[in-house]
């Protein structure tokens, strides 16, 4: 049969030194780095099982990261670093940009002119974002980035309720939508997520199976999507209480929970 595997990358197979847990037996690979401190880790134990796993299914890298972000984990030339194959689709920006063979697919890119049309335009979306981070006390946020012209991001410390309630509606009501992660607020057109994205590729490459792995809110949709999935115990959809029938939570966290999940994803794919 044949399998799709869409895997979130941060915090879910790749950590950060904060992120990485408890120490664990082997080899340590860090494929990022920034002012002096590990941003992107993972084992060689979790590099093999994925050179494996693209082996066996269709391996899409599906993260919120921009395509800049993404191409700075030095994944491509391969998870394995230069040992696997490259990916041939990746979804970046929480499905606001299709990689294929590394460069963003024109077909996509217009179907994503679709999903933004529904709403204002980004500029637009961006003012609304900056007016509602003002209301804010001084030095608790951080300025709105865009990544790739569709999806806006800002950090704030501690987001109230009643402030992402409001900013929730604003934006309902202008075809965008929110999304927390940690503190990070998320602004996305509202049909658009990673699992739209995901969907496309399905369909390109006629996947009869779909699995994902993933942690936070941005990947929800992305595991209810799935067949089958598989979310990390530390991760904050988990802490959040989500869970779902089909989506198993592993038993380590951090680096540990990165090898288990690229392990259970090569279980499963390479079932019948
Ligand atoms: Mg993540």
């Amino acid at each position: 049969m044949s399998t799709l595997v869409a895997t979130d990358l941060d915090r879910t197979l790749v950590h950060s030194a904060r992120a990485a847990g408890p120490e664990v037996p082997g080899d340590v690979l860090c494929l990022e780095r920034r002012r002096g401190v590990s941003t992107a880790m993972l084992t060689r134990r979790t590099a093999a099982t994925l050179v494996e796993l693209a082996r066996r299914a269709t391996w899409v890298p599906a993260t919120t990261r921009s395509v800049a972000e993404f191409r700075h984990l030095g994944l491509v030339p391969g998870i394995g670093l230069g040992v696997g194959p490259t990916p041939r689709y990746a979804v970046c920006a929480s499905g606001g940009v299709l990689l294929v063979d590394g460069a963003p697919d024109p077909v996509w890119e217009a179907r994503v002119r679709e999903l933004l049309a529904d709403g204002v335009p980004v500029a637009e979306a961006a003012d609304l974002f900056a007016r509602h981070l003002a209301r804010l006390a001084p030095g608790t946020t951080g300025p709105v980035r865009d990544a790739d012209g569709v999806l806006l991001v800002a950090r704030v410390a501690d987001p109230a309720a009643d402030w992402l309630d409001d900013l929730a509606a604003d934006c309902g009501a202008r075809g965008w939508r929110v999304a927390t992660h940690g503190a990070k607020v998320h602004l996305l057109p509202a049909r658009l997520d990673k699992s739209v994205a995901v969907a496309e590729v399905r369909e390109r490459v006629a996947a009869a199976r779909l699995l994902a792995a993933g942690d936070s809110p941005l990947d929800a949709d992305l595991l209810l999507a799935a067949d089958d999935g598989v979310q990390p115990a530390d991760g904050a959809l988990h802490a959040a209480g989500w869970h779902a029938a089909h989506v198993a939570v592993t038993r380590g966290v951090g680096l540990a929970a990165g090898e288990e999940i690229a392990a259970w994803l090569l279980a499963r794919a390479s079932e019948a």
